[in-house]
């Protein structure tokens, strides 16, 4: 059982007072030149999605609480969560410096905007 706890209102419970809303932090290519998005990358944002075994960031909705969507970190090994942030944040900075994949680059491109504004 996986136990979860909204950021937003507080209210804790198993994984059936949520709803699984999938990866989190996908790039969406259409966002600073939608003109000239080839399809393999429109495809891509679409429908595939990394599985990583170990460190895992997803959405979930509280669906007993409040009704939000918000972002969790949870290790797909130990079926623990490491963090729940809001939906507009990032995850802590030591869970950015373990992640893997397509998030390793979007958070350390994310980490320079911020550090330049
Ligand atoms: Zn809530």
């Amino acid at each position: 059982m996986l136990v979860l706890k909204c950021p937003v209102c507080g209210a804790e419970g198993d994984e059936t007072d949520f709803h699984a809303g999938g990866q989190a932090h996908v790039r969406r290519p259409a966002t600073s030149d939608p003109a000239h998005v080839s399809d393999e990358a429109q495809r891509d944002y679409l429908f595939i999605r990394f599985n990583p075994k170990g460190l895992h960031f997803e959405r979930w909705r509280c669906d007993r609480g409040c009704g939000k969507w918000f972002h969790a970190a949870r290790d797909t090994v130990a079926l623990e969560f490491k963090a729940f942030y809001g939906i507009t944040e990032l995850p802590p900075k030591d869970l950015m410096e373990q992640a893997k994949g397509p998030w390793a680059e979007y958070f350390r491109d994310r980490l320079k905007a911020e550090a330049k504004s």
